[in-house]
């Protein structure tokens, strides 16, 4: 495995492979890597000659108040895994490599980054947009491969491709869990014993919402407060931030279920900020 922190160099290998005709996958990560982002990169091993992975914990998707400086880091084990993994270039760049210090322009999408994650965490997709715009510049992968675990951020990064004309294929995969529902995230290490024996809760949560849908429940108002039960009583250390039934594509609240729809919530659980989400229909 290469292993690059300059994207001259990555973008001179990737443009070598191109010129041998062999299909790119990017699949970007913050690393402290799990089986989450091992399923991504599988899935890119079989779809594209050849794989990036990204491994930068992005300064700028993060809030004054958020946890940059506590972010679990171990790009040893990082690099070991992705080598078993098969994968052919690791590009970790340090914040420097990524930023210039007068570093001035950004990528904002306007509607389905608003909502959601985007209230509390107002300039987060803004981080998100801008870092991925310059991994796919640097990188120029005919795919790059993200969890729906954060459906959010894909809506927001298939918006980003779609209206700045990417050459670039967005592939979103399904979500990774827990055998007890909890949907695997680095941030799951900042549990505590007891915080963790609680988090399957909102995994649970969605899963009543779906259950009352597929019995004939359509009142969005109705699944929410069936799952805001559930989680006072199965998760008394969390706090609820969201739980809402919304349109998967434009991420905008439902009232009823009668089409498309998904479930998604977020919760702070001690340290950690969990979320998760459904599809219903
Ligand atoms: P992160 O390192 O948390 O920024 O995640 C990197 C990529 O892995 C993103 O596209 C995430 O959506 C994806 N990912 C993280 N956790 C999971 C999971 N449990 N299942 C599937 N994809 C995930």
């Amino acid at each position: 495995m290469l292993r690059l922190g300059e994207y001259t160099h990555v973008r001179g290998t990737t443009r070598r492979w191109r010129s041998h005709r062999e299909s790119i996958a990017l699949v970007p990560t913050m690393g402290f890597l799990h089986q989450g982002h091992l399923r991504l990169i599988e899935w890119a091993r079989q779809q594209c000659a050849r794989v990036v992975v990204s491994l930068f914990v992005n300064p700028t998707q993060f809030g004054p108040e958020e946890d940059l400086a506590a972010y679990p880091v171990d790009l040893e084990r990082d690099a070991a895994l992705l080598d078993q993994a098969n994968v052919d270039l690791l590009y970790a760049p340090d914040v420097r490599e990524m930023y210039a210090p007068t570093h001035s322009t950004w990528v904002v999408e306007e509607q389905v980054g608003c909502g959601l994650c985007g209230a509390s965490r107002p300039d987060h997709f803004r981080g998100v947009a801008t870092v991925v715009c310059k991994l796919l510049h640097r990188v120029e992968p005919d795919i790059a491969v993200f969890g729906e675990k954060d459906w959010q951020q894909l809506a927001v990064l298939r918006r980003m491709v779609r209206d700045l004309d990417f050459a670039v294929q967005i592939v979103g995969r399904p979500i990774v869990r827990e055998m007890d529902g909890l949907a695997l995230s680095s941030r799951n290490t900042y549990l505590t014993a007891s915080e963790r024996a609680q988090a399957p809760a909102l995994y649970a949560g969605l899963v009543v919402m779906r259950d009352a849908v597929a019995t004939g429940q359509q009142d969005a108002a109705v699944l929410q407060r069936k799952a805001l039960d559930l989680l006072r009583k199965r998760m008394p250390l969390g706090v609820v931030e969201y739980v809402q039934i919304v349109d998967p594509e434009s991420l905008q609240p439902l009232e009823t279920v009668q089409g498309p729809a998904l479930a998604v919530a977020a919760v702070r659980l001690g340290k950690a900020r969990l979320i998760d989400n459904l599809r219903l229909r």
